[in-house]
Formats: structure tokens, sequence, C-alpha cells
């Protein structure tokens, strides 16, 4: 018995108990089973690679980035409000106590000394209130511009998210649709196949399996269409010459060769 690996090219001619006849029509026959094997790798094919399946793998990414984006946006922009706030504060206090220190003097009750003390630290506090408020202009700016950024970050996210939900259903209805063609294709396979000589079919199978997906082809213009290998003229006159009933393999690709009117 021979392990799987040894099956090769030219085991598989000889592989015991595998049939070297069936009936021509059923050979012909096979090659609308093949053609339908044909169509439903490549459903198979297409249902792996629809466009819509690498960008919904995109936007899986882009959405991981636009939600840590948000998050790291709004946060800036939340300590900034805090910071704005702070900072009114610090401008308050040093209004508050200028006003205090103006009524002072106003009121004209301190002695000359006392007056020229608070007198100068009213010029520091002017000093200290525009610093301050330089400090929170900028602020407010900066505070602004996070808000924006936060939005429009959100806005991304959204778009995005909204994007994954189209393109979801969109998926779905092109899967759906394969899986109609792929329905309709195995119902006619199924018909294709029924009667077919059971021995035929098992050498079908085994061939396909091992020759990506095509284990039959048809001999025409001396070429075998499964390899596309054009027929030594010694080959082809073997295989023409062979009984209708006997079931002719392709020297180079091991196929099924099916001889079929020209
Ligand atoms: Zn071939």
């Amino acid at each position: 018995m021979l392990s799987a690996g040894q099956r090769g090219t030219q085991t598989l001619l000889d592989y015991p108990g595998l049939v070297m006849e069936a009936p021509a029509e059923d050979q012909i026959r096979l090659l609308d089973v093949q053609a339908l094997d044909t169509k439903l790798a490549r459903l198979a094919h297409q249902r792996r690679t629809l466009p819509v399946l690498a960008r919904l793998a995109e936007l899986e990414q882009l959405i991981g980035e636009a939600d840590r984006n948000r998050v790291i946006t709004a946060t800036r922009a939340s300590d900034l409000a805090r910071e704005v706030i702070k900072a009114e504060t610090d401008v308050d206090q040093v209004r508050t106590r200028a006003a205090r220190n103006q009524a002072r003097v106003d009121a004209g009750t301190l002695t000359p000394k006392d007056t020229e003390a608070v007198v100068n630290e009213l010029a520091l506090l002017a000093r200290r209130q525009d610093d301050l408020e330089e400090v929170q202009l900028a602020l407010m700016e900066e505070h602004e511009a996070a808000q924006q950024e936060a939005a429009a970050a959100a806005a991304t996210l959204e778009q995005l998210t909204a994007e994954r939900t189209e393109r979801l259903a969109e998926r779905d209805r092109q899967l759906k649709d394969i899986e109609q063609q792929a329905r309709s294709i195995l119902a006619d396979r199924a018909k294709a196949i029924t009667g077919l000589d059971a021995g035929l079919v098992e050498l079908y199978e085994r061939l396909r399996k091992q020759r990506s997906g095509l284990g039959a082809a048809a001999l025409r213009a001396k070429r075998c269409e499964g390899c596309r290998t054009e027929l030594s003229p010694v080959d082809l006159a073997k295989a023409m010459a062979a009984p209708p009933n006997q079931i002719v393999r392709c020297e180079e690709c091991s196929r099924i060769l099916v001889r079929v009117a020209e």
C-alpha cells in the first residue's frame, strides 16, 4: 500500500483498483460535471476574495485607531477645560485683591507709608493680572482647538462605524448571492453526475483533489485542455486508436483525457 506522499503522477496511473474503462458517453458527460465543479471552485474563490472583505478588515483597524484617537482628544479637551477654569480663578483672585487694595487707597484712611506700599502692590498686581490673562487666553485658544479636534475624531469614528454597517450588509448580500449560485450549480451537478460510471467518478474525484480542481479534460486540437500540452504524434495516435470505452489519461498531467468530436 502506498502512503499519501508516494501517490504521485506515476503511481496514480497504476493505482490498484482504479478503473481503466467507462462508457464513452459517461466520459463525455464527465466534462459537464467538471465544468460545474470549475464554476463551484470559482465561486469559492470569489467568496474568499470579495473586495468588501478586505475593506472590512481595513475598517476594523481604522475604527480601532479612530476610537483610540477619540479617547485621547476628548481627554485632552476636558483636561484643558479644567485648566481654563483654573486660569479664570487665578485672574479673579488677583482682580479681587486689586479691587480691595484700590478701595483702601480710595478710602483715604491709610498712612502715607501704607498708601505707598499698597499702590506699589497694585502695580505688581496689575502686571500679574496681565500675565495671568495672557495665560488664560492662550489656554482658551488651546481648549477650543482641542475641542475641534475631539469633535473631528468623534465624527471620523462615527463615519467609519457607519461605513462598517453598510459594508457588513453588502458582504451579506454578496455572500447570499454566491450561496444561491452555488446551490443552483450543486443541483445541476447532482443531475449531471447521476448514473455516471461509479469507478469513473471515483477516479475523477481523486484526480480533481490532486490536480488543483481539474480531474478531467477534453482532448481537443491535439491538446490536453487540462495542462494545455500538445500530445506527441505517437500519444495522439495511441489515444485515438484506443477503444471508446477505455479511459485515456494525459501522459503529462495524468488527468482523464476525454476524446470529443472536433
Ligand atoms: Zn494534460
